[in-house]
C-alpha cells in the first residue's frame, strides 16, 4: 500500500518487548507500519506505573514488578530512538509515551519527568483510572468504580472531570480514547445524559484551551463497540468547537497496525470532519499541521 498523507496514527505501536499485553517486537510493529503505508506512525508505549497496587492481574500472574516496568520502559526509550532513525525514509516514526493518571497525587510529576528525561517527541494523555480504579481493565473493577461513584452517571461525570484535570496537569499533545468508559459499560447504557454531556463539554473546553489533538481511536471497532472512540455525538461536539482529530490504531502488535483506519476515515467524513490535525516531523522538528481527508475511502484524490 502506498503512503498517503492522511495515514497518521499517534496512539499505538505497543510491542510485546515492552508491554505485557502486546505482542512481537517494536521492529516488527514498525515494519507493519511501513507495509500499511503510514505516513507518520507515533509510538506511544505505556509509561510505567510506580506502585505495586497498580499492576494488572496478568502482570501479577507472570511475576512482573514495578522495577521490571521501569527497566522495560527505559529500554523502550532507547530502542524507539534507534529505530526511528533506522526507519527514516520509510515511515516517519514519532517517539512518544502514553501517560497514566495514577497515583492521583503524584502522576503529574512522574509523567512529566519521564517525558523530560527521554525528550520524547510527544505525549498521549489517557485516563485509564477513575479515583485509582481501572476503567478499561477487568469488568469487575469497572463495576466497583461505578458503585463507588454512586452509579454510572456520576461515574461518567467523574471520568470526564478526570480527563479535564489530566489535561491541565500534563498538557498532553494528544488526548487518548476520549470515551473509554464505553468499553466496560453495559451495551446500550446511557453515557450521554445531560450531566454527562456537560462534563464532557467541560473537558473538551480544556482540551481546546490547550490545543490538544483528539485521538480517533479505532480500537473501539476491535472491542466490538461498533464505532471508534469517541462516539458520534462527541465527534460532532468537538468538531463544532474546532478541536482537531488524528487517528490512533492503538495497536498492540503488528496485526493491529493500521486496523480500522480506513473505517475511521469514513467515520470522520460521515460525521462532518473533512480534515485531521497531525503531528509529524519536518526538517528534523516535530510540527503540527492540518491534512485533508479524501472524499472517497480508497484514498483517491478528491474529485472537484
Ligand atoms: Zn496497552
Ligand atoms: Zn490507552
Amino acid at each position: 500500500m502506498a503512503s498517503q498523507d492522511w495515514k497518521v496514527s499517534l496512539h499505538g505501536g505497543h510491542s510485546g518487548e515492552f508491554c505485557e499485553h502486546a505482542t512481537s517486537t517494536l521492529r516488527e510493529v514498525l515494519e507493519a507500519a511501513v507495509a500499511f503505508g503510514y505516513h507518520t506512525f507515533g509510538v506511544s508505549e505505556h509509561a510505567p506505573r510506580s506502585q505495586e497496587r497498580f499492576l494488572y492481574p496478568a502482570e501479577r500472574a507472570k511475576g512482573y514488578t514495578i522495577e521490571r516496568l521501569h527497566r522495560e520502559f527505559e529500554a523502550y526509550a532507547g530502542a524507539v530512538d534507534t529505530l526511528a532513525a533506522e526507519f527514516e525514509g520509510k515511515v516517519i516514526v514519532l517517539r512518544g509515551l502514553e501517560a497514566e493518571v495514577v497515583p492521583s497525587d503524584g502522576y503529574r510529576d512522574e509523567m512529566l519527568a519521564w517525558r523530560k528525561r527521554f525528550e520524547f517527541d510527544y505525549m498521549v494523555g489517557s485516563v485509564h483510572y477513575v479515583d485509582e480504579i481501572s476503567v478499561d481493565g477487568v469488568k469487575a473493577e469497572f463495576d466497583a468504580g461505578v458503585a463507588r461513584a454512586g452509579g454510572l452517571e456520576p461515574y461518567a461525570v467523574r471520568y470526564y472531570d478526570t480527563v479535564a484535570a489530566m489535561v491541565e496537569a500534563l498538557r498532553p499533545d494528544v488526548v487518548g480514547h476520549l470515551d473509554l468508559i464505553r468499553k466496560n459499560a453495559d451495551p446500550g447504557a446511557a453515557l450521554d445524559t445531560p450531566p454527562i454531556r456537560e462534563a464532557a463539554q467541560r473537558a473538551l473546553a480544556v482540551i481546546k484551551q490547550h490545543d490538544c489533538i483528539l485521538d480517533l481511536n479505532t480500537a473501539g471497532y476491535r472491542k466490538g463497540l461498533g464505532s471508534p472512540y469517541p462516539a458520534p455525538w462527541l465527534v460532532r461536539l468537538a468538531d463544532e468547537m474546532r478541536i482537531g482529530f488524528c487517528f490512533g490504531d492503538d495497536s498492540h502488535g503488528p496485526a493491529q497496525v493500521g486496523e480500522g483506519l480506513e473505517q475511521g476515515h469514513e467515520y470522520l467524513l460521515n460525521n462532518g470532519v473533512s480534515e485531521i490535525r497531525v503531528l509529524t516531523r519536518e526538517a528534523g522538528a516535530v510540527v503540527k499541521k492540518g491534512v485533508r481527508l479524501k472524499s472517497d475511502s480508497a484514498g483517491n484524490p478528491e474529485v472537484r
